[in-house]
């Protein structure tokens, strides 16, 4: 598309948007400043309005029923997981045995290293990006510990090059073969959340598989924004968050994929928890963990159904639009922001603005990380106080998510005229 820096060519783009009625079916903040373009879906997807009435049903249906609700009310409670597990399989391409909504992110990745990551003397070694989300960090390395393993040692970081920003994939594909007989995971951020840099997931897996590692990936963001075929790009496991993208309020229920060729292999170690076990013999509550076939066997817990209702009602929006629409106007809104990027770039060269983010559609979703050297934390609080909500991360980067559901061609160009403002007011002090 031949790009304009015109509010008339924006309003002309959202006019023509075949998902530009969904705007109206979210809720934006209102935050009392001049403008309000909301670019933090990276962060805490916007409330969908079909949420609140989704949360009162359950809560009136508690009160009307108490206990009786886990069988008797509208959506029971005792199988309501269930109802969330179609539309999420189709977010991440995979079979509907294969994904169950469960527990946060981090715990649930912990959960999934209990089977996948099973190392030995020998094979123990973990390849992963570097500048991982910090809470992924955080993870291999005390999991690395645990096992009685040094992270120095047994985590193999991916950096980028000197110079560069994002990593490159012969990089990583040399790496696996330069530790394959060590390797015990390959485990990665679908789409980093610092660059945006969007890995290819499938020739990962390839490699993880060829030297016979395990392949998983952290999906917190890249389900609801980029194009997932889980099941048939062989991944073994991976696990997300559902407040990012996928809109289902702060804090809220995670995500599992474990592959079929997994699922009922009840010789992998596990921690077992009643929703875990075989759902006919569940009440009987006897001993004798028998776990569910397919992702449902890693449940611990019974779920939280006022949490799950909001998943809920902002899953059902997803099954209705489906990725491929999302994934068609999130490549030409991101290129929007990208090309109105490159202007102020070019307008103002002494400030050295700079796009880290992969110019590559194929290697990015709905999110530009740019650089603005020195100058990014003021403008951060500057952009903030003129309602542009975006993402400042240390040391210098501003993360910018124009979310296809419902950001609009003119909520860029917002950006854009907000952004050459305040670059123009910051050459005159
Ligand atoms: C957001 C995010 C998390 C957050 O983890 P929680 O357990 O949900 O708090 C972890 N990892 C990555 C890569 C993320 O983007």
């Amino acid at each position: 598309m031949r790009y304009e820096p015109t509010l008339v060519f924006a309003k002309a783009q959202d006019t023509a948007d075949p998902l530009g009625r969904y705007r109206n079916t979210f809720s934006f903040p209102k935050l009392g400043t001049p403008e309000m373009a909301y670019f933090s879906g990276h962060s805490l997807g916007l409330q969908p309005k079909t949420v609140r009435a989704a949360v009162e049903l359950e809560l009136d249906e508690w009160a009307k029923y108490g206990v009786e609700g886990h069988f008797h009310s509208t959506n029971p409670w005792y199988s309501y997981h269930e109802n969330l597990t179609p539309p999420m399989a189709g977010i991440v391409g995979a079979r509907e045995t294969e994904v169950v909504c469960m527990n946060s992110l981090t715990t649930n990745i912990h959960l999934l290293f209990v089977s996948f990551y099973r190392p030995t003397p020998d094979r123990y070694k973990i390849i992963s990006e570097a500048k991982m989300f910090p809470s992924d960090r955080y993870l291999l390395e005390t999991q690395a510990r645990f096992h009685g393993f040094d992270p120095d040692d047994a985590i193999v970081e991916i950096e980028p090059r000197d110079g560069e920003w994002t990593i490159r994939h012969e990089d990583i594909l040399k790496a696996i073969e330069a530790n394959a007989d060590q390797l015990a995971l390959v485990f990665f951020g679908g789409v980093n959340y610092f660059t945006g840099q969007l890995f290819d997931m499938p020739a990962l897996t390839a490699a993880a598989h060829s030297v016979g590692a395990v392949a998983g990936f952290d999906l917190a963001h890249a389900a609801g924004n980029v194009p997932l075929e889980l099941h048939d790009w062989d991944v073994d496991f991976a696990a997300w968050c559902s407040y990012k993208y996928l809109n289902s309020g702060p804090g809220n229920v995670g995500a599992i994929f474990v592959h079929e060729r997994h699922g009922s292999n009840f010789d992998l170690p596990r921690f077992g928890g009643w929703w875990g076990h075989d759902k006919s013999q569940r009440f009987k509550m006897e001993s004798g963990f028998k776990p569910m076939h397919g992702a449902e066997g890693w449940q611990l817990s019974n779920v939280p159904i006022l949490g799950m209702s909001a998943a809920k009602a902002s899953l059902d929006i997803f099954a209705e639009v489906g990725m491929a629409a999302l994934r068609k106007k999130s490549e030409v809104l991101t290129g929007y922001l990208e090309y109105t990027v490159d202007r102020l770039a070019h307008e103002f060269p002494d400030v050295g603005v700079s796009i880290i983010t992969p110019r590559d559609p194929r290697q990015r979703g709905s999110q530009i990380s740019i650089n603005v050297a020195g100058r990014e934390r003021q403008l951060f609080d500057d952009l903030v106080a003129e309602g542009v909500i975006a993402d400042f991360r240390e040391p210098c980067i501003i993360r910018i998510a124009p979310v296809p559901l419902y950001n609009t061609f003119e909520d860029v160009y917002t950006f854009g005229k907000v952004m050459r403002k305040l670059l123009a007011e910051g050459d005159k002090k």
